[in-house]
């Protein structure tokens, strides 16, 4: 059964459950139950399912959990915002200046700080540069809510995306509420977690509106080469299918791996690229991001309208972001510098760590702040990476993401944002779990 779907109907069940005693139980006057919609019905989060069970899963006496699970660089406090961007937006509030609403795409003058970031930024050592204007740049709340405009816009009920799998399951919570079908096209863990191409021919059809791309990848931690993404640009070219691409890990990557903006290599494809603010600046609270237009061949326009149509719905993104994105996206390679040598020292201990554990296999990671962990559940005695995870929390208060929440089976995510002592701590903890149950080695 899809994973999403079995959540979903065990959250109904239950809430159906739990009316029916309160209405028993508590002799109250009486009310027909109120039913949800269909919409609500099919967004499903694997994520959040697994994270926040009812009830709450019992921990091993003593100690204390510690959360390799989530995707938010500001778990521990070790990671933090630029201050003077801290100290910008605080000014920005006490001085009054940006609490009204602004253009429901956004304020010009963020758009085009974006757009000319993006123009600078892309191509990077290349000679095709992409060129962004004000009217290519549509704003939301966060990567996530520029996903949902975007999807919300070029889909209809009953059309399909491709999404990668293993991949970001919001894609799927999106497109489900919708009633857009996604469809998997396959990434493969033996070349460091490249498109299977064949995989997206033989998914696409007449109704596929999009091939979302996510690079670098949440939850792989991978990170394509120029060459790869050239291949998906003549692939998408050929099928005729515009790209989405997911790109809020830009420019986060490791050692000799180099990020490539999707729409520079799209000389005749259009792309609608998601970016945001919340991993590189580690402030995923903050929710700002941003939808840019990549149209070199004239398919777009209607979309433009669409999204702008689109953006209407919440009328603007939240003001004093608009405002610090501006200062932002001037300056602070530094700090990006800075963060990336962290995540990557914690990365190489990651893979040497887990490498060492008998039943594991941790694929390189080369970017982002994520790597996935190939679990042999056989050896170590599990049915599968659900199970392994359930029991890693129960028995040793450690939290990974199992496999299943990305469609990646026998896998399980990583997050290594953590500072390094807690990092080798749950490394210790996976260690002795793994070689207490491990059946034949
Ligand atoms: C974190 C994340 C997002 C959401 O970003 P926000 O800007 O916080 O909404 C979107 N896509 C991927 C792949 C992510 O990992």
């Amino acid at each position: 059964m899809d994973p999403l779907l079995f959540c979903g109907n065990l959250v109904l069940t239950r809430t159906r459950a739990y009316a029916m005693r309160a209405s028993e139980d508590s002799g109250a006057p009486s009310f027909r139950i109120v039913k949800s919609s269909k919409r609500a019905q099919q967004t499903n989060n694997p994520i959040r399912e697994f994270v926040q069970p009812d009830p709450p899963r019992k921990l091993p006496e003593g100690r204390s959990l510690i959360k390799l699970s989530n995707g938010d660089p500001t778990t521990y406090g070790n990671l933090r915002p630029p201050k003077e961007v801290v100290a910008h937006l605080a000014s920005t509030i006490t001085e009054g200046v940006a609490d009204g609403y602004s253009l429901s795409m956004g304020s010009v003058a963020a758009r085009e700080s974006i757009a000319t970031w993006a123009t600078e930024t892309a191509g990077g050592s290349s000679t095709s540069k992409v060129s962004y204007s004000t009217k290519d740049c549509f704003l939301a709340a966060g990567a996530s809510g520029a996903l949902e405009c975007a999807l919300g816009t070029i889909a209809d009920e009953g059309d399909n995306i491709l999404v990668p799998a293993p991949g970001f399951p919001l894609f799927r919570t999106i497109a489900g509420g919708y009633g857009i079908e996604t469809r998997r096209y396959k990434l493969d863990p033996e070349k460091l977690w490249e498109i299977d191409l064949e995989t997206i021919e033989s998914a696409a059809d007449d109704r596929t509106r999009a091939i979302l791309i996510n690079n670098p990848s949440n939850p792989c931690g991978s990170v394509y080469s120029r060459q790869h993404c050239e291949e998906i640009a003549q692939l998408a070219a050929r099928l005729q299918i515009p790209i989405l691409c997911d790109e809020i890990y830009a420019d986060m990557t490791f050692g000799s791996s180099e990020f490539t903006p999707m729409a520079c290599v799209c000389s005749d494809v259009p792309v609608l690229t998601v970016g945001g603010i919340s991993k590189k600046f580690v402030v995923p609270g903050w929710r700002l991001g941003w939808i840019l237009v990549h149209d070199p061949v004239g398919a777009l326009d209607e979309v433009r309208v669409g999204l702008r149509k689109m953006t209407t719905r919440m009328l603007c993104p939240a003001t004093p972001m608009q405002n610090a994105v501006e200062y932002m996206l001037s300056g602070f390679s530094g700090h990006l510098r800075d963060l990336m040598k962290v995540l990557e020292e914690n990365a190489a201990l990651t893979e040497t760590r887990l490498n060492a554990v008998p039943g594991l296999n941790c694929i390189h990671p080369q970017g982002a702040m994520y790597a996935m962990v190939m679990v042999d559940t056989a050896a170590l005695g599990f049915t599968d990476d659900y199970q392994f995870a359930e029991k890693l929390i129960e028995e040793e208060a450690v939290e990974v993401l199992p496999g299943r929440c990305f469609e990646a089976d026998n896998f399980f995510r990583v997050v290594y944002a953590a500072p390094a002592s807690i990092l080798e701590e749950a490394f210790d903890r996976i260690d002795a779990f793994c070689r207490r149950h491990i059946v034949n080695e």
